[in-house]
């Protein structure tokens, strides 16, 4: 029996040189490749760090939280999976250290081992082996994508390139294909491409037992021939195999300019794959709509992490899918809420639309509550996501309904106008003990609204992460004074969606419509920001 011919077949995405070479998007972009040929993948993000998942931690410096729609918080790779792929991914999609040693510990503590001596090899490595396997058998994937986090040579990373050696030798070598992405840097006077630290690399890989098939050479300018025949003579693989990485304007290209050298045509014959049909029309044209726009708006971005732009980037991304639908390129202006609470609104002058993003923790507060306050009074496109829903609130209640002190109990405790106060069911417990409210909900939108029409559909799912929503004493009195409430949770108890009445565009969500925004079906909302602010 041939065995490699039914049995799904592995791409493993590893790191050499340096951290930061968008090894995410490399691995994405095989995927989009392998996709476009009717081939259905299934990505798998490894974090060699000993957190459990990504919810504890610091956007300062990982980059955003991601949610996926079961509510697992994951690293922001999953995002480029699901907006390159077009997939919504789970949980099992994230594997990390501390997943793998809680469930290896779990069953040694049951005595599921009969009582042998516990070691990372082979009882660590032959767990991430069943959650590889485990999660492309259940989703009768043809290809699993692995992408290995960290730089090969970490000491964290070792069980998992043992287990993913391992793997190669259980599934048979034709059936997995090692990629290796690198860095060539230029050197000197003549602009010399240097190619010994993706020797070294490579050699570094060879020690752990690892041949890459293919390299990814990441670098300024597009590599010279005699470089690539260089590269791959010197690192045992043919030259076909060798891609070339320089930058791009967009990070959509990226599957263009690998399927231009013949990754996808290499792959599939190297792990001996059955094209199905499809291919790269629809994601040509996005491109396309996304380089040539006919007009340019700014969106001032108030946030916290204005400095580090991956905390915000499924904002970014989805700006890039509204610019391609609406043709109008999206230049965001940064602004600092800190920024705005001192200096003030003047921070704003002459933006066509303001986003107030997520956010937790009460620095910069008052500052998107000015923001949200100048977009209502100025009649500026307006767009509000969770924190920003709820501070649009905030702004409202002090200046429509005149509550002095009207704020969130997140940032005022004793606030006499607990606009915005803790999920009802967790109102006993103190704020760090609460729950967050995870993942995707039914939210049904009021026929009438900008949001049902923006969206075709009255009922949406959408993904939330909070632990705060408006409480509904007010709801009355805001509704009466013109913040109509046009989203509510299928139970009708929940506010989901805020518009406000008169405005050309003002609407706020307490979940994320960015999370869920993908190349071709951009989110609604952040397109309908798009679109009022180019009007
Ligand atoms: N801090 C707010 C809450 O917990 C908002 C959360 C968010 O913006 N993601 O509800």
């Amino acid at each position: 029996m041939d065995h490699s011919r039914d049995s799904v077949k592995y791409v493993v995405v590893t790191g050499g040189v340096l951290s930061g070479l968008g090894k995410g998007i490399s691995t994405s972009s095989i995927g989009v490749l392998l996709k476009s040929k009717g081939l259905r993948v299934c990505p798998i993000k490894i974090d060699p760090y000993l957190n459990v998942d990504a919810g504890t931690m610091n956007p300062y410096q990982h980059g955003e939280v991601f949610v996926l729609d079961d509510g697992s918080e994951v690293d922001l790779d999953l995002g480029n999976y699901e907006r390159f792929l077009d997939v919504n991914l789970t949980g099992d999609h994230n594997i990390t250290t501390g997943k793998v040693y809680r469930a290896v510990i779990e069953k040694e503590r049951r005595g599921d081992f009969l009582g042998k001596t516990v070691q990372i090899i082979p009882h660590i490595t032959d767990e991430i082996k069943a959650l590889l396997r485990g999660v492309g058998e259940r989703e009768k994937a043809d290809l699993v994508l692995i992408e290995v986090g960290g730089t090969v040579g970490d000491i964290e990373g070792m069980p998992f390139l043992e287990a993913l050696r391992e793997l190669g030798q259980d599934v048979g070598r034709g059936s997995m294909l090692f990629v290796h992405t690198t860095l060539v840097p230029i050197m000197g006077a003549v602009g010399e491409q240097k190619t010994k630290p993706t020797q070294q690399s490579v050699r570094e890989l060879r020690a752990v037992g690892i041949q890459p098939k293919a390299i990814i050479a990441r670098g300024e300018r597009t590599l010279e021939p005699d470089i690539k025949q260089k590269i791959a003579f010197f690192c045992d693989l043919p030259v076909e195999g060798v891609i070339s990485a320089p930058d791009v304007s967009t990070i959509y290209e990226v599957p263009i300019l690998f399927d231009g050298q013949g990754l996808t045509e290499y792959v599939v014959r190297e792990l001996g794959l059955e094209p199905k049909g499809e291919d790269l029309e629809a994601w040509k044209d996005f491109i396309d709509r996304l380089k040539n726009p006919e007009k340019d708006v700014e969106i001032a971005l108030v946030g916290k992490y204005t400095h580090l732009k991956d905390s915000y980037i499924s904002h970014i991304e989805a700006f890039h899918h509204a610019s391609a639908a609406a043709r109008a390129h999206v230049k965001l202006r940064w602004v600092e809420s800190l920024d705005l609470e001192r200096k003030g609104v003047k921070l704003l002058d002459g933006v066509d639309g303001i986003l107030v993003p997520g956010g937790f923790g009460d620095r910069g507060i008052e500052g998107k509550i000015a923001a949200t306050r100048y977009a209502a009074e100025q009649g500026i496109p307006f767009q509000g996501v969770c924190l920003g829903f709820q501070l649009a609130t905030v702004g409202f209640a002090r200046a429509a309904l005149g509550l002095e002190g009207a704020n969130s109990s997140e940032f005022s405790p004793k606030t006499p106008h607990p606009v915005v106060d803790l999920l009802p069911e967790q109102r006993s417990v103190k704020s760090m003990g609460a729950t967050m409210r995870l993942g995707a909900h039914e939210i049904l939108l009021d026929p009438s609204s900008k949001t049902a029409k923006m969206y075709g559909a009255t009922t949406i799912h959408e993904r939330h992460r909070h632990r705060y929503e408006i409480n509904p004493a007010y709801i009355e009195k805001l509704e009466a004074a013109g913040l109509r409430y046009v989203g509510r949770s299928d139970d009708g108890r929940r506010m989901e969606v805020l518009e406000l009445r008169g405005h050309p565009y003002f609407v706020a969500s307490q979940f994320h419509p960015e999370l869920r925004s993908r190349p071709l079906r951009p989110s609604p909302i952040h397109l309908g920001l798009v679109r009022a602010a180019a009007a």
